[in-house]
C-alpha cells in the first residue's frame, strides 16, 4: 500500500475507507463488516468515521469489524463542532472510545467549524493527547481563513490533515487552500472523492474510462491518488467495488492519462496563466 506521511514523520495508507451510512441498515450489516475486513486485508487500514455518522452507528459497527484487529488499524474519528469545547471534546471521545470499542483513536477531527472558538477545541486535543486518548488530531471543512486564524493558537500548528470535499469535479481547494496546506506539509484526506457515486455517471468521465479500458471509480480515484500528500476515502458496502477501487493505487495513471483528464475537469488554476498574461 502507498503510504502518504503526516507532518509527524509518521506514514498512513494513501487510500482509506470512508464510512458514513455503514451501520444504518441491519440487513447491509454482514456485507459492510465483510468488506471493511477485506479492505484491512488488502491494506486499506485507515477507516474514517464521525460520531455524527448513523449517531454513533458508524462507530459501533467499525468496532465489531476490528475486533482482534485494532494494531492493524489507522482509526479516524470525528467530533462534531457543538460538542468540540475543551471538557465536550473530552467527553465526546470517551463515548466514540467506547463505540469503537479502544482505548486510542489515532486520528481525531475536528468535522466542520462551528460557534465554539478553535482554542477550546485544540486545548481539548492537546489534553487527550497528553492523556493517550489520541494520537493526532487535525481538523475537516476549515478554509484558508480557518485555517491562518488556527495556526498561531497553541497546538495549531500540531494539525496532522485538513479532511476536505476534492475530487475531479469539485477542485475549488486548488485555489488558495491546497497551496497553503502543502507549503506547511500537511496533508488533505479527500472526501467523497467520486462525489457520491455522481461522478460515475459523468459522461466526460464514463468517455475516458471506456477509452482506457478501466472502471470511472477507479479513473478518479487514481487521478486525486496523483498528488502525494492526498489521502483518499471513499465509501463502499461492497466487496467488489472495494476490490475495483482498490485498483487505483495498483494502477496508476500514466501522464498522458493525467493530461487528459486535467483537458477534460480543468482546475480553478489552469486559467490562471492565462489571466496573467
Ligand atoms: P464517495 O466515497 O465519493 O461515494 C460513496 C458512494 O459511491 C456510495 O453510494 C457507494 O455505494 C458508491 N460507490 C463506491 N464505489 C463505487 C464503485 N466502484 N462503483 C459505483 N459506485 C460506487 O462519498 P462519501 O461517502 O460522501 O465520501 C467518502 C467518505 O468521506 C465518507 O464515507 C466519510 O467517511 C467521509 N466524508 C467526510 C465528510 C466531512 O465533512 N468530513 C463529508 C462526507 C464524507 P456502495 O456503498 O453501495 O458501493
Amino acid at each position: 500500500m502507498r503510504s502518504v506521511t503526516l507532518p509527524s514523520g509518521e506514514h498512513v495508507p494513501a487510500f482509506g475507507l470512508g464510512t458514513w451510512q455503514m451501520g444504518d441498515a441491519p440487513k447491509r450489516r454482514a456485507e459492510e463488516i465483510a468488506t471493511l475486513r477485506l479492505g484491512l486485508d488488502l491494506g486499506a487500514t485507515l477507516i474514517d468515521t464521525a460520531e455524527m455518522y448513523g449517531d454513533g452507528r458508524s462507530e459501533e459497527l467499525i468496532g465489531e469489524a476490528i475486533r482482534g484487529r485494532r494494531d492493524q488499524v489507522f482509526l479516524v474519528t470525528k467530533v462534531y463542532p457543538h460538542n468540540a469545547s475543551e471538557q465536550g471534546c473530552i467527553a465526546a471521545c470517551e463515548r466514540s472510545l467506547r463505540r469503537l470499542q479502544t482505548d486510542r483513536i489515532d486520528l481525531y477531527l475536528l468535522h466542520w467549524r462551528g460557534q465554539v472558538p478553535l482554542a477550546q477545541t485544540l486545548a481539548g486535543f492537546l489534553s487527550l493527547q497528553r492523556a493517550g486518548k489520541i494520537r493526532h488530531y487535525g481538523v475537516s471543512n476549515l478554509d484558508l481563513a480557518d485555517m491562518r486564524e488556527l495556526w498561531p493558537l497553541a497546538g495549531g500548528q500540531g494539525v496532522a490533515v485538513n479532511q476536505l470535499l476534492y475530487n475531479l469535479a469539485r477542485r475549488g481547494i486548488e485555489w488558495d487552500l491546497l497551496p497553503w496546506l502543502r507549503e506547511r506539509r500537511i496533508p488533505v484526506m479527500a472526501y467523497s472523492p467520486i462525489e457520491q457515486g455522481r461522478l460515475l455517471r459523468q459522461s466526460k468521465l464514463v468517455g475516458f474510462a471506456k477509452r482506457q479500458g478501466m472502471p470511472p471509480a477507479q479513473a478518479a480515484l487514481a487521478w486525486l491518488l496523483t498528488y502525494p500528500d492526498v489521502i483518499v476515502i471513499p465509501k463502499t458496502s461492497n466487496r467488489e467495488r472495494l476490490k475495483e477501487n482498490l485498483a487505483a493505487i495498483e494502477r496508476p495513471l500514466t501522464a498522458a492519462q493525467i493530461d487528459e483528464l486535467e483537458r477534460l475537469f480543468p482546475g480553478p488554476t489552469a486559467a490562471q496563466p492565462l489571466q496573467m498574461l
